[in-house]
């Protein structure tokens, strides 16, 4: 069940440079912030990260374009993300490559983020002729009371290493035709595929005539994060990324009065009931758990199964589990690739420890894989663990392939477990009851921004607007009306009577 030999260090270095010349970026070689491989666990560039002065320069660029861009029309806008969403099409593979080489996703699942781009894009350039206002009945006669969207100004956008592009790519394309400028901080653990972005971004701008500065690229760890987070001129910080970095960055965008658009950790469960189509909950569970070797912040992490089915579903699941391909994750045949360091596996072994000595019972997988092809990429079996109840770290977010399962008797009791945890992501009920659906998705049901129904809580189209409550920050990104969160409403009431009414018939002079 592993796959073969790993690539060599050298083969990722080679693939990178041939992916990044395809869609015209330079690697900014020669300093000593690095670019690295999950695949191997070692580093494949030196690179230089943003000075203080880099990030002054980039923001203020930014600015100045803005002043520019907020008067071009939307329609226009959004022919610079046409443009863009047609270059990605054209290097749809060379962004995947370089997914998996420095995020370690599967072929599979990096085209399938690459592809997440695209759609955004195509959504963004509809979006650019349907920035609607609504016109609000007045109290007065001869008034007209309406709403108007403007531009918001500069959005900073930090984001976190497991959906490198992607996250990118929903915050800018929408950003964009809304008429704002942004700057760009992506995880330190991911400058390639940035660089690649922000090249094909570039290109789109100059075939389109829009400002140069309308995107900048900020290479560089949180402590240039926190230039972005601190500087009043950036009208939002769109942060996605885990809860701690959220409880940092929110207070301190707040303090200036700023917006800020969380993205941050979830903690997803899915309730199995006793008439789930197990063959579809079995399928699933196992990609909501295991794929991207449980890095999604959408990962499924806790199932709640009805005591009746208990059994069935966990020996089923034991069976797929041992049976999942993990290995390079270039190779067709890989279904889990690496974690992304040597910490994300002490932090799945630190848990799987604390949970073991609270009762918990591992049912199956949990051990490492290719320690000695890859002594310092961590490659691990997905792990599931029977637990009795919601422990502090059952309730925690271990951003590694941990499946806790729980029983439950009443659908009452599963939805109590279900939002017994600090996050709100994503969640979903495996049923083929309706009443029991809908009770699921109602008020009293699921507390997450995303509810779903026979279907796993990962996987997200960019059609609807993704985000969630409580510890997941409450931010609302992608489809659906999220692009509010890019732009400032104004109120406009317009007296064309000749008289003055007052509102609320108040009577003055
Ligand atoms: P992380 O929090 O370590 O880093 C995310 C980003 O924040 C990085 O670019 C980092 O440099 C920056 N950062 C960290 N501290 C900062 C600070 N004080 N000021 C400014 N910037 C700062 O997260 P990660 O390990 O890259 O990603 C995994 C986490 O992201 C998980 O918790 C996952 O659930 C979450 N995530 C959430 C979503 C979502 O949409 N809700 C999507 C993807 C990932």
């Amino acid at each position: 069940t592993g796959t073969t030999a790993l690539p060599t260090t050298d083969d990722l270095r080679t693939r990178a440079r041939a992916s990044l010349r395809h869609v015209g970026a330079s690697i900014p070689e020669g300093g000593d912030f690095r670019a690295r491989s999950p695949i191997t666990g070692e580093d494949l560039f030196g690179l230089g990260a943003a000075t203080a002065a880099d990030a002054e320069d980039a923001v203020a660029a930014a600015r100045e374009a803005f002043l520019t861009w907020r008067t071009t029309p939307a329609p226009r806008r959004g022919e610079l993300v046409r443009r863009l969403g047609e270059l990605l099409r054209d290097h749809q593979s060379d962004l995947a490559d370089l997914i998996t080489v420095e995020a370690g996703k599967i072929r599979s699942e990096a085209l399938g983020e690459a592809q997440e781009m695209i759609d955004i894009c195509d959504f963004a350039v509809g979006l650019s002729r349907q920035l609607y206002g609504r016109t609000i009945a007045s109290e007065r006669p001869g008034h007209r009371l309406a709403e108007t969207w403007h531009p918001l100004g500069v959005v900073g956008v930090i984001s976190a290493f497991n959906f490198p592009a992607a996250v990118w790519s929903w915050n800018t394309a929408v950003a964009l035709v809304c008429g704002d400028t942004v700057v760009w901080k992506p995880s330190e653990l991911t400058p390639l595929i940035s660089l690649a972005c922000a090249a094909l971004l570039a290109r789109a701008a100059r075939d389109t005539g829009a400002p140069r500065d309308v995107h900048r690229l900020l290479l560089g760890d949180s402590a240039v994060g926190e230039r972005l987070v601190d500087d009043p001129r950036v009208a939002l910080v769109s942060a996605t990324g885990s809860t701690r970095m959220g409880r940092e960055v929110g207070p301190r965008v707040a303090a200036r009065f700023g917006r800020s658009l969380l993205e941050l950790g979830g903690n997803n469960a899915a309730v199995v009931a006793p008439s789930a189509d197990l063959d579809l909950a079995v399928q699933s569970i196992v990609f909501a758990a295991a794929g991207t070797a449980g890095q999604r912040c959408t990962t499924l992490r806790r199932l709640l199964v009805h005591r009746d089915i208990a059994g069935t579903l966990v020996s089923r699941l034991t069976a797929a589990y041992t049976k999942l391909p993990i290995g390079d994750p270039f190779d067709e045949n890989t279904l889990v690739g690496p974690l992304i360091s040597a910490a994300a596996l002490d932090g799945m072994r630190d848990a799987l420890a604390r949970v073991q000595a609270q009762g918990g019972e591992i049912l199956a997988g949990g051990d490492r894989r290719l320690a000695d092809a890859a002594p310092r990429a961590a490659y691990v079996e997905p792990v599931l663990v029977r637990v009795e109840e919601q422990t502090d770290v059952v309730r925690r977010e271990t951003f590694a392939p941990i499946l806790y399962v729980l029983t439950y008797e009443t659908l009452e009791e599963a939805i109590t477990l279900h939002n017994d945890v600090p996050q709100g992501l994503s969640s979903s009920i495996f049923t083929r009851d309706q009443r029991e659906a809908e009770y699921f998705l109602s008020a009293e049901g699921s507390d997450c921004g995303i509810a779903n129904v026979n279907i796993g809580t990962s996987g997200a189209e960019i059609g609807g607007a993704f985000g969630g409550e409580k510890e997941t920050g409450g931010g609302r990104e992608s489809g659906s009306d999220a692009w509010r969160a890019y732009m400032r409403p104004a109120t406009n009431t317009i007296n064309y009577s000749g008289r003055l009414a007052l509102a609320q018939n108040v009577s003055f002079l």
